[in-house]
C-alpha cells in the first residue's frame, strides 16, 4: 500500500547530500589530503611552499597556519583541519604543522579501524582517553628551567628551517631580550604580553642588520626639514585630529570685490594655523605626533618652534605612543596640556636604508620594545617576521611556564611507547583506538626523518628501540642526521605548544570521525531578482533557480 507514495522532500532542490560511510571516507580523505599537502614542511630540514594568490602576488613559506590560510580550501573538512592550524597559531603560535600532520594521522589510522568495524564513537572515545593520559606523561616529562640560555635555544628551535639560517642565532638573542624586558609579575606570576613588543620590516641590508630597539619605532619620518632631527627629554603630545582648516562639506563661494582684501583672506587661514601650533607649544610639547594631516603652514610653525612633528601616523602605532610614552590621545587641541603630554628620553629621525624612520626611546614604560627585521627583499623579511613572531610566542609560553620538553620527535617516540602500555590496561573496543593514537604519534619523528633525507622506517625503528631501552630523549638530530639526545643538542618546544597540538588533532578528528551525514545547500549564485539568471545554466539547480513559479 505504502510502494506507491511519493518520496517526501524535506530539503530544497539542490541540495546535495552524503550520507553513512561515504561521507565519512570523503571527510577523511580531504583532511588527509591537507595533512599531506604540509607534511614536507615539517622540522628543520622541511622544505618551502610558494603560493601564488588571484592576483598573483607571491608568498614563500614554511609556517604551516600561513601556508594553510593562504590555500584556498574549499572542502568543509579539509577547512575544519585548516582551522586547527588557526587556532593552534592564536593560542600558542607554532606546532601548527604537527598539529595538522598528527590530526591527518589519528583519521588515517582510524580508518583501517572503522573498516575492521569499530564504530566511530569508540574511536572518538579510545583517542579522548589517550589523549588525556598522553597530557598526563608532558606534565611529568616536562623540564623546569626559564633562564635565559634554554629560553634562547626555544627560540633557535622554532627559528629552525625558518629561512633565518645563519642568522638564528642574533634573532634568538633578540627574542630573548625582548621577552625579558617585557615580562613582568602579577601576583606571583610571571606575565608576558607580547603585544608590547611591536615587531616593523624595512626590506634593505642583510637579516643580520635586525635591530632591537628599546623603545617604540614609527615608520614616518618628520614632516619639516628645519625640524630638529633629535629631541632629549621629549614631551609628547598625541592628537588624532588633522592640523588643518576644515574643508566645508557644502561648496562656499567667498566672494571678494577688493583686491587688498585677498591677502587679508589668506592672512586669516594661516593665523588659524599658527593659533593653532600655538596650542601645541603652550602644552609644552617638543613632540607631535598626529593621526592626520598636519598643513603646510602649520608645519611651518612648529618647525619654528623647534617641535618636531610626524602626521598621519597609524592608529594602531597611536595606541602603543599612548601605552609607552604615558600620553593621552586627544582629539581637540585646546585639551593639550601638561597632564596630556607623554615622556620619552628620546625622539629621533634615523635613516634606514632609503627611509627615514622615528624612534622613540627610554619611554616612561619601559616594557615597550621593538624589533626592526632587515632583509635583502620584500619576500625575505615577511617570511623573518613570521618566524619571529613563533619565537616570540614560544619564548614568552616558556617564560610564564618554566616548562619545556624535547623536541625533534623525543616526546612524541616516548609517548607512542607509553600509550602504548596504557592501552593494555584499558582493554576492551577502545583499546585498539588508543593503540591507534599511540601508532599515530609516530608521524612526527617519521616525516622528520623523511624530510630530512633519513631513511623513515629504518630510523624509526631505531629511535623506538632506543627508547624501549630507556633513553627518553632521543630524537632526530640533524646535526648528525641520527638519532641522539636531543637534551645534548637543545632542541626543546614549550610544554603548552606540545599539549595544544595534541589536543587540538584529537578534537578535530573526533569531530570529523562522527559526522555521517553531509547536507550542502546549493550554493547562492547572487541576486534573487527573475531578471539575474547567472550565466549559463549552471549546475543542477538552473533550472529551477531564477524561474518564476507560473
Ligand atoms: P610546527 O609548525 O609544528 O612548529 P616546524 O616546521 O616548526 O612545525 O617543526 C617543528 C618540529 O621540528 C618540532 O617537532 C621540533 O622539535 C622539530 N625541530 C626543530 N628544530 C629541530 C632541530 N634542530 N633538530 C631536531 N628537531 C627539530
Ligand atoms: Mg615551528
Amino acid at each position: 500500500m505504502l510502494g506507491g507514495q511519493m518520496p517526501i522532500l524535506v530539503l530544497k532542490e539542490g541540495t546535495s547530500r552524503e550520507q553513512g560511510k561515504n561521507a565519512q571516507k570523503n571527510n577523511i580523505e580531504a583532511a588527509k589530503a591537507i595533512a599531506d599537502a604540509i607534511r614536507t614542511t615539517l622540522g628543520p630540514k622541511g622544505m618551502d611552499k610558494m603560493l601564488v594568490d588571484s592576483i598573483g602576488d607571491i608568498i614563500i613559506s614554511n609556517d604551516g597556519a600561513t601556508i594553510l590560510k593562504e590555500m584556498d580550501v574549499d572542502h568543509p573538512t579539509a577547512k575544519m583541519i585548516v582551522e586547527v592550524a588557526k587556532s593552534q597559531d592564536t593560542a600558542v603560535g607554532d606546532g601548527t604543522t604537527s598539529a595538522v600532520i598528527m590530526a591527518g594521522e589519528l583519521l588515517k589510522q582510524a580508518e583501517g579501524l572503522l573498516e575492521q568495524g569499530v564504530h566511530a564513537t569508540v574511536i572518538a572515545n579510545g583517542y579522548r582517553l589517550a589523549v588525556n593520559e598522553a597530557k598526563k606523561y608532558l606534565e611529568e616529562m616536562a623540564l623546569k628551567a626559564k633562564d635565559d640560555k634554554t629560553l634562547k635555544l626555544i627560540a633557535m628551535t622554532a627559528l629552525s628551517g625558518k629561512n633565518t639560517g645563519l642568522s638564528s642565532e642574533l634573532l634568538s638573542d633578540l627574542v630573548v631580550k625582548a621577552i625579558d624586558a617585557v615580562a613582568e609579575e602579577r601576583n606571583g606570576k610571571i606575565v608576558v604580553d607580547t603585544a608590547n613588543i611591536k615587531v616593523d620590516k624595512k626590506n634593505g641590508g642583510s637579516v643580520n642588520d635586525t635591530q632591537y630597539i628599546s623603545g617604540l619605532l614609527i615608520d614616518k619620518e618628520k614632516v619639516h626639514a628645519k625640524m630638529p632631527s633629535i629631541v632629549k627629554d621629549a614631551k609628547i603630545a598625541l592628537v588624532d585630529s588633522a592640523l588643518e582648516i576644515k574643508k566645508t562639506e557644502i561648496e562656499a563661494k567667498v566672494q571678494i570685490t577688493d583686491p587688498t582684501k585677498i591677502q587679508d583672506f589668506l592672512n586669516q587661514e594661516s593665523d588659524t594655523l599658527k593659533l593653532m601650533v600655538e596650542k601645541v607649544h603652550k602644552s609644552g610639547a617638543n613632540v607631535i605626533f598626529c593621526q592626520k594631516g598636519i598643513d603646510d603652514i602649520a608645519q611651518h610653525y612648529l618647525a619654528k618652534e623647534g617641535i618636531y612633528a610626524v602626521r598621519r601616523v597609524k592608529k594602531s602605532d597611536m595606541e602603543k605612543l599612548a601605552k609607552a610614552t604615558g600620553a593621552k590621545i586627544v582629539t581637540n587641541l585646546d585639551d593639550l596640556s601638561k597632564a596630556s603630554l607623554g615622556v620619552a628620553e628620546r625622539v629621533e629621525e634615523k635613516r634606514i636604508s632609503d627611509d627615514r624612520m622615528t624612534f622613540v626611546t627610554g619611554c616612561a614604560n619601559p616594557k615597550a620594545v621593538s624589533i626592526l627585521i632587515r632583509g635583502g627583499t620584500d619576500h625575505v623579511v615577511s617570511e623573518i617576521e613570521r618566524a619571529l613572531n613563533d619565537a616570540i610566542r614560544v619564548v614568552g609560553i616558556t617564560k610564564e611556564d618554566g616548562r619545556y620538553l624535547p623536541g625533534g620527535g623525543a616526546v612524541e617516540a616516548e609517548l607512542s611507547l607509553k600509550i602504548r602500555n596504557y592501552a593494555n590496561s584499558v582493554g576492551g573496543r577502545e583499546q585498539l583506538a588508543i593503540e591507534a593514537f599511540s601508532k599515530a604519534l609516530e608521524v612526527i619523528p617519521r616525516t622528520l626523518a623523511e624530510n630530512a633525507g633519513m631513511d623513515p622506517i629504518n630510523t624509526l625503528i631505531q629511535l623506538k628501540a632506543e627508547h624501549e631501552k630507556g633513553q627518553k630523549n632521543n630524537g632526530i638530530d640533524f646535526s648528525i642526521n641520527k638519532t641522539g639526545d636531543m637534551n645534548k643538542a637543545g632542541v626543546f618546544d614549550p610544554l603548552r605548544v606540545k599539549k595544544h597540538a595534541l589536543e587540538s588533532a584529537v578534537e578535530v578528528s573526533s569531530m570529523i570521525l562522527r559526522i555521517d551525514d553531509v547536507i550542502a545547500s546549493k550554493k547562492s549564485s547572487g541576486g534573487e531578482g527573475p531578471g539575474q539568471m547567472p550565466g549559463g545554466m549552471g549546475g543542477m539547480g538552473g533550472m529551477g533557480g531564477g524561474m518564476p513559479p507560473y
